[in-house]
């Protein structure tokens, strides 16, 4: 009997929402894999007596961060005085707002910060000081990405607009072919659109990417227009009273498309590289050829699991393939329970799959981009050259 934990993340989790995703996909049902590897971490954790939530690195990791942003925004606002300072303020104030998001906001948009449900909303509400929205990143990341990863039309992080082309499944337009040179810049740009366009025009055409999806309500209202309000007076609202207008603009330009570059390579180096699986339902009866944690791991790609700088900044978005399995597992944890994940892959015969460093994903993430540029790229080609990779 799978418990309530082993579904979270999954599609039977999900489909105890009041509002279902409206393309709802069906997985295979042999889930022994899934089981069998769940009582092994529930096993680690008994064993060593480690807590899945509530771990004090969490905590400590959101003090440093919270209090980081608090003082580049008022170093940035309140006392800088030349470009020369304003500009490394600036990026730092990117850079740590990005921390937040992979760390805090995460972890709790998850349920995986702590036991405690108002906790975690807390800590999930820290998206809306970097200008994103919780309820929509509920919907948007953990139903529409965790659910359908990989699954062109049904995960959402795979449409970036007509500029970017990541599946072989999406429609090919000339311009690619260089896409794998011009995107770079544009992920800076996508922080922007994403913080000041994105969920205004969600929540007001009740679309994300190809879905449906209901429009906050009551409190998720009040709290959507709260945070929005909070984060275009922190960006807009109080520098105006100090700075000239084109000050404001040109510094939060610079802090947002550092935050965009960031997360957005850190996302792609997950799944939108050469040695991930892109499946496609089969369309008479609309089915996953998977068990749903098998694919999970075949489409997702860790890296630079050994460099604890990376692992602690990253807030364990370098090991998506443990995260994707158990998203309620506070990330603090992965690197003690990925040993345990790539042997029970190995056993069942799962491609777990690596990059050692973070340079070697972002190459393969370049070559990807390159590949899915080319107009007649061969799908089965892809499937092929992955197989010889072996990895
Ligand atoms: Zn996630």
């Amino acid at each position: 009997m799978i418990q309530e934990q082993e579904l979270q993340g999954s599609p039977e989790y999900y489909s105890r929402l009041p509002v279902e995703p409206v393309k709802k996909l069906k997985f295979s049902k042999n889930n022994a894999f899934q089981v069998e590897l769940r009582r092994r971490v529930d096993a680690f954790f008994r064993n060593t007596g480690r807590r899945e939530r509530d771990c004090v690195q969490m905590y400590v990791k959101t003090a440093i961060l919270l209090l980081g942003f608090a003082a580049f925004y008022l170093l940035l606002v309140f006392f800088a005085q030349t470009w020369w300072q304003a500009l490394p303020l600036s990026i730092l104030l990117g850079l740590v707002a990005a921390g937040i998001g992979f760390n805090i906001q995460h972890d709790g948009g998850h349920q995986a910060y702590s036991n405690i449900p108002w906790v975690n909303q807390l800590m999930g509400m820290t998206i809306e000081l970097i200008g994103g929205s919780y309820y929509n990143w509920r919907w948007q990341h953990t139903v529409f990405h965790h659910i359908y990863v990989n699954i062109t039309e049904h995960d959402t992080d795979l449409d970036i607009g007509i500029f970017g082309r990541l599946t072989p499944h999406q429609q090919w337009r000339p311009f690619h072919q260089w896409q794998h040179y011009y995107l770079w810049l544009l992920y800076g740009l996508m922080g922007i659109k994403w913080q000041l366009y994105d969920d205004f025009h969600s929540v007001l055409t009740k679309q994300m990417g190809d879905h449906q999806y209901p429009r906050p309500q009551g409190w998720d209202l009040v709290i959507f227009l709260g945070g929005k309000a909070t984060f275009l007076s922190l960006v807009f609202g109080i520098p105006l009273f100090f700075h000239p207008i084109w000050v404001v603009l040109v510094f939060y330009g610079v802090a947002a498309s550092v935050f965009g570059v960031v997360l957005s390579i850190v996302f792609q180096l997950a799944h939108a590289v050469e040695e991930a699986e892109f499946p496609l339902p089969q369309k008479d009866t609309g089915r996953i050829d998977n068990d749903w944690a098998m694919h999970q791991v075949e489409t997702t790609v860790n890296f630079s699991r050994y460099n604890p700088v990376i692992t602690w900044f990253l807030g364990g978005l370098n090991f998506q393939v443990e995260h994707h399995l158990f998203p309620r597992i506070c990330h603090v944890n992965y690197p003690a329970i990925s040993q345990l994940v790539e042997e029970t892959c190995q056993e069942f015969g799962v491609k777990y799959i690596e990059h050692k460093s973070f340079w070697a994903g972002v190459v393969s993430h370049f070559r990807w981009l390159r590949r899915m540029g080319m107009k007649n790229f061969d799908p089965t080609q892809h499937l092929v050259s992955r197989t010889k990779l072996g990895a």
